[in-house]
């Protein structure tokens, strides 16, 4: 059993920078994360995106920012629980809260902080055969490192605009082979993200399957093609390793926002009270 002065649900941004806050009042943290590193959705969906707003930053990847909240508050030593949604909110007798996980973890704490964010995210997938199996075996919803796919063959599905930027990306910086997949003949991306893809696919950097979709996969314990079902014409065959569905990431804030009762606060929302 975890016991600690405050037990924080989300090792994001917001979670990380509350134990640096907490550590100024010398109150100890302990942090439960489903995702088995910290950092949310900067470590987990975008680690080398740039990001524009941070205060006093110009530039800085999401990573680098993780990695900077993570030196600001190791002098306060918090504790870490991840890989474990945190599934049950109980209040004891004597005030004080526990917190256990999936796993069954048990925490306590006299206060709980909440800094789940939208929650944990999760890829909507489609109905294909086989799909789980390939999951980290070639097929991505998120990329995390994009140096893997360095001169590589790739397949991106999507019409946003983390489609259009990491096939652009790729096909400018990383002379991989690009194939794009959408189902449309429309982007749902910046205008000026569209017209570069256009540019590169005039160019023969990027293949453009427009009107299209991945709906077979294959191969042996890897992925090793992909099969497209057109609106017209026949299907596509494409021999690859990687097939990355960059669209449709859903959060989830199931069970924190079933927690408690749910009433009036007085900024007029449905909050969650404990
Ligand atoms: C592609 C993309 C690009 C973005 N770019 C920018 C940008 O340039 N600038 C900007 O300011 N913002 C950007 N954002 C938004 C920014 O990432 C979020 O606002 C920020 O991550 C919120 O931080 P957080 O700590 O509140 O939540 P999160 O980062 O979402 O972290 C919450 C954590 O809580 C965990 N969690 C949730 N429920 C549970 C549970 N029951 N048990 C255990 N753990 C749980 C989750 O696993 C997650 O790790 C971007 C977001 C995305 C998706």
């Amino acid at each position: 059993m975890i016991q600690t002065d405050i037990l924080i649900i989300g090792a994001g941004p917001v979670g990380l920078f509350t134990v640096f806050e907490a550590g100024l009042l010398k109150l100890r943290c302990h942090l439960i994360d489903a995702l088995p590193i910290p950092g949310g959705q900067c470590a987990e969906i975008y680690p080398k995106k740039p990001i524009y707003d941070i205060p006093a930053y110009p530039e800085i990847l999401a990573g680098d920012l993780i990695n900077n909240l993570l030196k600001q508050i190791e002098p306060f030593k918090p504790g870490f629980t991840l890989g474990e949604p945190a599934v049950q909110l109980e209040k004891l007798d004597n005030g004080h809260f526990e917190v256990t996980t999936k796993q069954g973890t048990v925490h306590r704490a006299p206060v709980v902080a909440i800094a789940g964010g939208l929650g944990v995210f999760v890829p909507r997938r489609p109905k294909i055969e086989d799909l789980q199996r390939f999951e980290e075996k070639g097929i991505a919803y998120f990329i995390k490192d994009p140096e893997k796919y360095k001169g590589e063959k790739v397949v991106i599905s999507g019409g946003g605009d983390s489609a259009l930027d990491w096939a652009i990306f790729m096909a400018d910086n990383f002379a991989s082979d690009v194939t794009l997949v959408h189902r449309s003949k429309n982007f749902r991306a910046h205008p000026d993200s569209v017209q570069k893809a256009f540019d590169l696919a005039n160019t023969g950097k990027i293949k453009l399957h427009l009107d299209s979709e991945v709906y077979k996969i294959n191969g042996n314990g890897k992925l090793d093609t992909v099969t497209l079902k057109r609106k017209e014409g026949d299907d596509v065959q494409i021999a690859t390793k990687h097939w990355l569905r960059l669209l449709c990431l859903t959060p989830i804030l199931r069970p924190i926002g079933h927690w408690g009762n749910r009433k009036k606060c007085h900024c007029g929302q449905q909050c969650i009270g404990l």
